[in-house]
């Protein structure tokens, strides 16, 4: 693996090499470069060089480049699936559906060419107009998480280089591989020198020299909150605007009149795709208590049906390294030492060969969680699921919106009054009624509180890439100056 840096593929310029595990065997998979702050200034640089020609050449033209390369990934998915599954551990029905998502996202994107529009409006006066200009921010600096290592990377390559910014783009640590793939078909695809530069390093190590550096005028990231924090301290050395796509903790609420078996399957999907790893996860269940015991019973028998092991013959595949494993086991001993039950699973399974070395969990149903208890105030980032009967819908809406976290709930009602009292009093980013995720390309995906800041998807979320900007005018020939008492 390699670094893309002013239209080079390049080493780390000191030599160093990081270390990237396969999830599902605890064996190497690859090394790739531990990028210097040297080399990022040099990536930020040449973002900065690129600028005006990029942003001159017209969005017709950038749109065009944008198709030729999902047209790439398109014909060459394949390799892009394995990646995931490898240096992820997502099964292949769901790295299929990653892929999609990133030719989707890119082709979404470039439909915007000539879209962006500012506005003429009137000016204070006879003869006076303002200008509104919507224009690119400039160097954008994209950092990315490991849990959709390629659909992170395509929702914010797409709209910056769209809409005229430059773009420094940083992977996790744990997934650079899925990155690098897609940044080649961007440079197949004709992407300028210095217009997209690609470096791989810790995030502890050069984050902050990239979030504080002068240049960056956009930060676009998704992952953990503490690292948001992070960054929008860092970020205010130089006022660098913030689009900040950060934790979730979904709560999936079951009322009375619901159809039980399907928010059973929603709710698999909703807490178990990508092995319980996803910014939307479902991590509390509120269930109304008339339908309590009959809901777990379908829900439970579900559970055990879904297998755990080697990605290309189960449900479930690894979580992404030793560390994210010893988190989910940390919460079942915490969640039981606060008086819930472990009703399913809770360890590692019994996997036999190369497996045994792989970061597996099973999946864990908990009930008797309370409301306060770290079970369902943390984001687990797991195949985790705590349940809890609830017995009116007040209760139900205050305790779903008692979270730090606010982008998806769920939501599972026949009833119109009860939806739409919910679609009024939830307090999240996101309610999916009587469906399960993920966001669509025209939705707005975005959070309350500690989830961040600004959105992605939508007109709404490529506008965050361009600065509004005004120019006054006034083309009368009359002198109007006013604000002095003598008359000049
Ligand atoms: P993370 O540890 O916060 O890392 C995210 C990115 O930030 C990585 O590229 C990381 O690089 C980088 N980074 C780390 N420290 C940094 C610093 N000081 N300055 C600048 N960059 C830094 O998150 P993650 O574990 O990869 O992802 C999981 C999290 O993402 C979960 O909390 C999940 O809810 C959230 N997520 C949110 C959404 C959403 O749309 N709201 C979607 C998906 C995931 P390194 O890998 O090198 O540390």
């Amino acid at each position: 693996m390699k670094n893309y840096i002013d239209g080079k593929w390049v080493e780390s310029s000191t030599g160093s090499t990081l270390t990237k595990l396969n999830p599902s065997n605890g064996k190497v998979l690859y090394k790739f470069p531990a990028a210097s702050k040297e080399d990022a200034s040099r990536a930020i640089d040449s973002a900065e060089d690129a600028l005006e020609n990029w942003k001159g050449i017209g969005s017709r033209e950038r749109s065009a480049i944008l198709l030729k390369a999902a047209d790439l990934i398109s014909s060459e998915r394949k390799e892009l699936e394995d990646i995931l599954i490898s240096e992820n551990g997502k099964i292949p029905v769901q790295a299929s559906e990653e892929v999609d998502g990133v030719i989707d996202q890119i082709r979404y994107y470039a439909g915007f060419e000539r879209k962006i529009t500012g506005d003429v409006v009137e000016g204070e006066g006879r003869l006076r107009k303002i200008f509104q200009y919507k224009e690119p921010y400039g160097v954008v600096l994209a950092l990315t998480p490991w849990n959709f290592p390629a659909a992170m990377v395509a929702r914010k390559l797409a709209p910056a280089l769209l809409t005229g910014n430059t773009v420094v783009l940083k992977p996790s640590s744990d997934t650079p591989g899925s990155a690098e793939w897609i940044v080649r078909k961007f440079v197949r695809a004709g992407v300028p020198r210095g217009v997209l530069n690609f470096i791989t390093g810790k995030g502890s190590e050069i984050g902050d020299f990239l979030t504080s550096h002068s240049k960056v005028a956009l930060i676009t990231m998704t992952g953990s909150t503490s690292t948001g924090q992070r960054i929008m301290e860092k970020a205010s050395a130089n006022m660098a605007k913030l689009v900040l796509e950060l934790g979730g903790k979904a709560p999936f609420m079951v009322w009375k009149d619901a159809d039980l078996k399907s928010a059973a399957r929603a709710l698999i999907w909703a807490k178990f795709w990508n092995a319980g790893q996803s910014c939307i996860a479902s991590e509390r269940l509120y269930i109304h208590e008339d339908v309590y015991e009959k809901f777990m019973k379908i829900f439970l028998e579900a559970v055990r049906k879904m297998k755990v092991g080697d990605p290309m013959k189960s449900d479930i595949g690894p979580l992404i390294n030793a560390d994210a494993l010893s988190t989910v086991e940390k919460f079942v001993k915490t969640g039981m030492n606060s008086g819930a039950k472990l009703v399913y699973g809770g360890k590692r399974p019994k996997l036999t060969g190369d497996l045994r070395n792989g970061f597996f969990f099973e999946p864990t149903v908990m009930e008797n969680v309370k409301q306060k208890s770290l079970l369902f105030q943390d984001e687990i980032f797991g195949p985790i699921i705590g349940a809890k009967p609830v017995s009116d819908f007040n209760e139900m809406i205050r305790e779903a919106n008692d979270s730090k976290y606010g982008l998806a709930s769920y939501l599972y009602t026949r009833d119109y009054e009860t939806f739409l009292k919910a679609a009024d009093g939830i307090r999240f980013g996101e309610l999916y009624v009587n469906m399960t995720g993920p966001e669509a390309s025209q939705g707005y995906h975005t959070g309350f509180r500690m989830t961040g800041q600004a959105g992605e998807g939508s007109r709404y979320g490529i506008e965050e890439y361009v600065k509004l900007r005004n120019v006054y005018v006034d083309y009368s020939g009359e002198v109007k100056l006013k604000s002095f008492r003598t008359s000049l």
